[in-house]
């Protein structure tokens, strides 16, 4: 199989047969294996029904729906343990991905070697206001903190070695961050293509304007979870100990002066306040090590690691 194409989708059952015939003709004339895995979100109206349909014109079209609407990454993570394609692309249902930059993201992808490429809608057809302005300042952090450099990192459009998508687990609405989760299981080679970006033409977006909270919430937890969340120790431990030797240190400076000078008062200095605070934060801060530790050691995924290659064997 050359390429699976994974296509998440939540009520697009007007944009379905458009997009399918289109993949088809774009793999016909390109003559590629391939195979097509609608994943339907919990769709409530008729998506269903229109998958089944084009998978009895065309076997290689063929779908998994969710019981409910459990979200974009859920759906994508399921097309992704399907996919048997050597290279798989992911795109959007709603017709705003063009099919025909396949052809080109798949040659990236065996030629030069890619892990993984994003698509670049580098000329966008969404609402100005809500959409691009927010995504533009959301991109550049993603991209200071992560150091990967793309310009769109939530581009439905992408493409993937097979072995990438197998090591990775898009959970949550992670979603928007594939490729930080790809370099944080060692995939380093990350590229991007500028591709057509077309706008909406059956029914309407699936996310609002909490995306853009959500969004940074998530690239908080997946930075911390990506770097610590195998040791939380180190984390906790160390700032627990800070805290705890700053308010240990500055108490006891406080009760040493309070029993040599005459006229001192404890309880009327603000930094004997903070003292204590501080080894009360220190505190809690080691506990909540403690059982970060206790919770990692007994998750499945402690050992969570990717075999590259093997000799010998
Ligand atoms: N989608 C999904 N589950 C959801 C929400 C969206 O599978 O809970 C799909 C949706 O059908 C579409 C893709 O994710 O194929 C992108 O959604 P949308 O076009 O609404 O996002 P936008 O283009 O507005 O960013
Ligand atoms: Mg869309």
């Amino acid at each position: 199989m050359d390429v699976s194409v994974v296509i998440p989708l939540y009520n697009e059952a007007e944009s379905l047969p458009e997009l399918a015939e289109w993949l088809e003709r774009v793999m016909r004339d390109n003559q590629l294996r391939y195979e097509i895995i609608f994943v339907d979100d919990g769709s409530s109206d008729h998506s269903w029904s229109v998958i089944e349909a084009l998978h009895q014109k065309n076997p290689n079209i063929k779908g998994i729906k969710f019981q409910r609407n459990y979200g974009k990454s859920a759906a994508l993570h399921e097309g992704f343990r399907a996919a048997s394609g050597e290279v798989v692309i992911t795109m959007d249902a709603d017709l705003q991905d063009s099919p025909d930059e396949i052809p080109a993201l798949r040659k990236m992808i065996l030629e030069e070697g890619y892990d993984l490429v994003s698509g670049w809608k580098k000329k966008r057809y969404d609402n100005k206001l809500t959409k691009n302005i927010p995504s533009r300042f959301f991109n550049a952090v993603t991209r200071r903190v992560s150091g990967i450099h793309l310009h769109d990192f939530n581009c439905g459009l992408k493409a993937y070695k097979n072995r990438t998508v197998k090591s990775i687990e898009v959970y949550g609405e992670m979603h928007r961050y594939i490729p930080v989760l790809a370099k944080w299981a060692g995939f380093r080679k990350i590229g991007e293509k500028v591709v057509e970006h077309r706008p909406r033409k059956y029914g309407k977006s699936k996310f609002g304007w909490q995306r853009f909270i959500n969004g940074f919430l998530d690239l908080l937890s997946i930075m911390f979870v990506g770097k610590f969340s195998k040791r939380p120790m180190h984390f906790f431990g160390l700032w627990g100990t800070v805290f705890f030797l700053l308010g240990l240190g500055m108490a006891v400076y406080l009760i040493v002066l309070k029993f040599t000078l005459k006229e001192f008062s404890l309880t009327n200095k603000p930094a004997f306040y903070l003292a204590l605070t501080a080894t009360i934060i220190g505190m809690q801060m080691f506990l909540a090590g403690f059982l970060g530790e206790l919770i990692s050691r007994n998750s499945p995924q402690r050992n969570a690691y990717h075999i590259e290659k093997k000799t010998g064997f």
